[in-house]
């Protein structure tokens, strides 16, 4: 498998450069060059099959020349302990796909759990070690720091724009020692993500380290959120109704992964894009004109994205036609109050809490349903509402448990370099760990 850039379609790099490079020196984001099909036979033979089962046999049809099967199965079975089930609201009709069963409680961990084993593959066969550098805005920065804890030859430099994260996310960040450093940034997450990028064209940096990117622009964040697609499909086919995916989106980095899956054969009816006020990609659907924007900030702050990093992937993985693209995916867009509405509206009706991202996806697929009615819908709930615990509890005017795993969290010091925006002030602080 070899992958190509989407701004030079003729440059192909190895899996292992893909992974380890993050993005082509073109600036452009890498994609497989070409995408197998798993074949009817498998989409019937999965519904017993956890997320790991699932997760091997596609990468096994992805990735088969580049790492040996039984290696393969273990990096994928360690990267997957947890499992991504469907909870029904409506049995056949509405369900919740959780994706925060993961060790930092949103669904980026399932991305970046799998990166962490394959860098970790990889290094340990030539002895090479990489530095990661990330900015978060909250959830990335934990699921990067859990995935890659401990992992011999990576080193992690997270970013994160002081008091600007909840508790929670900070303790994620700033608790777990070892080979992750946490760098409390004095500015916003632009701030951060800045300092980021210019570290990343920096020749001295480059020249000391091999840098790498663990957002969602690196290809292997995104190849295993395809999985769980599939997964959930399994869990489903038995209504035997049409299947319709409604993801809560930002940065789109889910939403592709799910045509990904697509892609690979699985029988997907339609895509249901739903996102916050930050609706360029609705928007998009309605018109044809892709216009992004600066973001602005609601409630559902994982998706405050004005320009989303894997637009381009999406309309590549559609052939950049826009009428089988408009086909296959709906948008919808909701503001603040919608979002607490339906968090209170799901809480009343179903006993089921959500966090707010979850709850715009579940907007979505409502509006959907309300002309397509016949369809089996699974919306995506992309973190546990533990992670937004304030404002899930002003809504739904009770209190939301912290699971045991992070309450131990919570009990510990939290560690970090104070800094200010300053990209001198940050190339030094890399350099004296080099
Ligand atoms: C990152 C995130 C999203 C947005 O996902 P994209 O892949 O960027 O579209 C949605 N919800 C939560 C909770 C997130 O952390």
């Amino acid at each position: 498998m070899k992958f190509y850039s989407t701004n030079n379609p003729s440059i192909r790099v190895s899996m292992e450069e893909a992974l380890l490079r993050s993005l082509p020196a073109d600036r452009g984001l890498y994609m497989p060059e070409t995408i197998p099909s798993m074949g009817a036979d498998f989409f019937n033979s999965i519904a017993d099959d956890s997320l790991a089962d699932i997760g091997f046999q596609m990468s096994s049809a992805l990735f088969k020349d580049a790492i040996p099967a039984n290696r393969l199965e273990e990096l994928v079975h360690r990267a997957f302990p947890f499992d991504t089930p469907v909870v029904a609201l409506e049995k056949g009709k509405s369900h919740v796909l959780e994706l925060f069963h993961g060790p930092s409680l949103a669904f980026k961990d399932v991305g970046a759990r799998y990166m962490a084993a394959m860098m970790g593959y990889f290094l340990e066969q030539s002895n090479r070690e990489v530095h990661i550098l990330v900015a978060t805005s909250g959830d990335t920065g934990g699921a990067v720091a859990m995935g890659f804890l401990g992992v011999p030859g990576i080193k992690v430099t997270i970013l994160y724009p002081t008091g600007r994260v909840s508790e929670l996310q900070e303790k994620q960040l700033t608790t777990l020692g070892q080979n992750i450093t946490a760098l409390e940034v004095d500015g916003t997450f632009d701030d951060c993500q800045a300092l980021v990028k210019t570290a990343f064209t920096d020749v001295e940096l480059n020249q000391q380290f091999s840098l790498a990117s663990a957002n969602s622009i690196n290809i292997f964040r995104l190849i295993p959120q395809s999985f769980y697609y599939v997964r959930a499909y399994g869990q489903v086919k038995h209504f035997g109704k049409p299947v319709v995916f409604s993801t809560p989106s930002g940065n789109f980095g889910n939403l592709s992964a799910g045509t990904l899956a697509y892609k690979m054969g699985l029988p997907i009816h339609q895509f249901i894009a739903s996102t916050n006020l930050n609706h360029v990609v609705p928007r998009y659907l309605e018109t044809g004109a892709y216009a992004p924007k600066p973001s602005v900030e609601t409630i559902s702050n994982a998706m405050d994205v004005g320009s989303p990093s894997n637009f381009v992937r999406l309309t590549h993985l559609f052939n950049d036609d826009f009428d089988t693209l408009k086909q296959m995916l709906s948008g919808y867009y909701f503001d603040d109050e919608q979002t607490k509405q339906a968090m209170a509206d799901v809480y009343q009706q179903f006993n089921y809490v959500t966090c707010p991202h979850t709850a715009v996806g579940y907007l979505g697929l409502k509006s959907y349903q309300h002309i397509h009615k016949d369809v089996c819908g699974i919306s995506l709930a992309t973190a546990h509402p533990a992670k937004f615990k304030e404002l899930v509890e002003s809504v739904i005017h009770t209190p939301v448990d912290i699971p045991a795993s992070l309450e131990e969290l919570m009990n510990r010091p939290k560690q970090s370099i104070k800094m200010k925006a300053d990209f001198a002030e940050f190339k030094d602080m890399l350099l004296q760990t080099a």
